[in-house]
């Protein structure tokens, strides 16, 4: 009853929310029901409802004398251990319970001798005996008997107020909607005021992201005194400005970016205020993301397979009004694999009318900075940081354009790798980097005839006409297909 009626209390304190004071003003009473409950059952009453004692004094007669006899039948038997523990002599002597043996005189070894004759043996424990007496016989069976029948009045009172309960069940529901939608409102307000959220305009008609100043409102909570959060801005669209590959080293800020919009994302959409200045938001149907390393080898999926089990799914399902997340893509696999596919994938999501999906793609191959350049909706965007005496200060301000370096070494000496293991990749670093600009064109052509040996197909089909089509030819064209798509 004390939630029920916590409706009437809020109703007391709104009174400058125009919104919540109408809404609260559509609740429904529930008096009677509260009255209902607050005469029946105690101010505290037990979890656990199987012992009884839940039910108030003075609601059944019958009830209340049952109670009477079993409360008088309990000091009964602390007066009965007392006069026996004097007939007897014998002071340890208890009276106690058990559920199979019901109630019992224990008595230890070494008093057996005192033991009187009207004593009946009921148990034998290694350090003592239990009996019982008619007397004792007789108040068991009033005592359990009173309590059974207590159980049953109290359930009987109990599933009847179940019941009137049942009866106002629909305003009861309504009720709690009610204190439901206040609660969002309130938690919106709280989480805003306390944060520092701004409201963003969201838009049916647009088909933008646009951000300014925005901050990560976990991130900037979590961090020492002595840093500050840099806010940043973002422009998507779905023109244009469709595909962000942001690039940048490691630890510069891209997962936190990148994670960042997802929130404010969906903050914008379930009605918050949300941590960016200004900010202008689209309707966005799915959030799509993949982030991070997982695996889930007891299902059978190594860590590579459950990233593109990942990548299918968002190239599958995401439409023209969604919001994808891409936290590095194919490094689950070897370099010119991995890299392939991350160019493939953002081709598709780039060409493919279907999708068109605002996406936002940070990445370590920057090759992929070329490919941004080159597509019309596409964009690159970098984190930066300044490089000062082979250390290196992150700035964790985006920028527009590629980054020129990784500075996955520099990290690495950071994290304090072993100085041999750091100049010996820088060694490396070099000659790979220099092998890698010779093979670099032949990789690129090598995607282009990928590309164009299925728009190649994609024509073939076209130009098939199933009117005149046998299902032999059909089956022999199927195979023809196929195998110049695997050749
Ligand atoms: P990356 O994904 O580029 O490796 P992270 O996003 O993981 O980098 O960022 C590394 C750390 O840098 C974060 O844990 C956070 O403490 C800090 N950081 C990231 N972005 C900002 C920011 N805008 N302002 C202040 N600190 C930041």
């Amino acid at each position: 009853s004390i939630s029920l009626k916590s409706i009437n209390a809020i109703k007391k304190i709104i009174n400058n929310c125009k919104k919540v004071k109408k809404l609260i003003s559509k609740s429904k009473n529930v008096k009677s029901i509260c009255n209902k409950i607050d005469k029946n059952i105690i101010d505290s009453p037990p979890i656990n409802l199987s012992k009884g004692g839940f039910i108030k004094n003075g609601i059944s007669k019958k009830l209340d004398e049952l109670r009477l006899i079993s409360n008088n039948a309990n000091q009964w038997l602390v007066d009965y251990q007392l006069s026996q523990k004097e007939v007897t002599g014998i002071t340890s002597l208890k009276i106690g319970y058990n559920k199979v043996f019901g109630y019992y005189i224990d008595i230890t070894k070494t008093h057996l001798d005192k033991v009187p004759d009207n004593y009946i043996r009921k148990q034998t424990l290694t350090n003592s005996e239990r009996y019982f007496t008619e007397e004792l016989k007789e108040y068991e069976e009033k005592i359990l008997s009173s309590f059974d029948q207590i159980l049953i009045i109290e359930k009987q009172i109990f599933e009847k107020l179940i019941k009137d309960i049942l009866d106002k069940v629909k305003e009861i529901q309504f009720n709690a909607n009610i204190i439901g939608e206040i609660d969002i409102y309130f938690s919106h307000a709280k989480t805003a005021f306390k944060n520092n959220f701004y409201k963003p305009i969201i838009s049916e008609k647009s088909s933008k992201i646009k951000l300014k100043n925005s901050r990560h409102p976990v991130v900037e909570v979590l961090l020492p005194e002595n840093e500050k959060f840099i806010t940043n801005d973002l422009e998507l669209d779905n023109k244009k400005k469709q595909i962000a590959i942001i690039t940048g080293p490691n630890m510069a800020g891209k997962s936190t970016f990148l994670r960042q919009i997802g929130l404010i994302a969906i903050l914008c959409q379930i009605g918050s205020f949300v941590p960016s200045e200004k900010s202008e938001i689209s309707i966005i149907d799915q959030l799509f993301t993949r982030v991070g390393a997982s695996d889930n080898l007891v299902g059978g999926e190594s860590t590579f397979l459950v990233e593109m089990n990942e990548a299918a799914n968002i190239l599958n399902n995401a439409t023209s009004k969604s919001l994808i997340i891409l936290d590095e893509i194919g490094r689950g696999t070897s370099t010119f694999d991995g890299l392939s596919l991350a160019w493939s994938i953002t081709e598709y999501l780039h060409n493919n009318k279907l999708i068109k999906a605002k996406t936002l793609f940070a990445t370590h191959y920057h090759e992929l900075i070329a490919l941004a350049d080159e597509l019309k909706d596409a964009f690159n965007l970098n984190i930066g940081v300044e490089e000062y005496d082979d250390e290196i200060i992150f700035l964790r301000k985006i920028k527009k354009g590629g980054a020129n370096k990784s500075y996955g070494i520099n990290v690495a000496k950071m994290a304090g790798l072993p100085a041999y293991v750091t100049k010996r990749a820088n060694k490396l670093l070099l000659q790979f980097t220099n092998q890698k600009n010779e093979l670099q064109n032949e990789s690129i052509v090598l995607q282009e005839e990928i590309f164009n040996n299925s728009e190649h197909i994609i024509d073939e089909l076209k130009n098939i006409d199933l009117d005149t089509l046998s299902p032999l030819d059909a089956l022999n064209k199927l195979n023809n297909l196929k195998k110049q798509l695997e050749s």
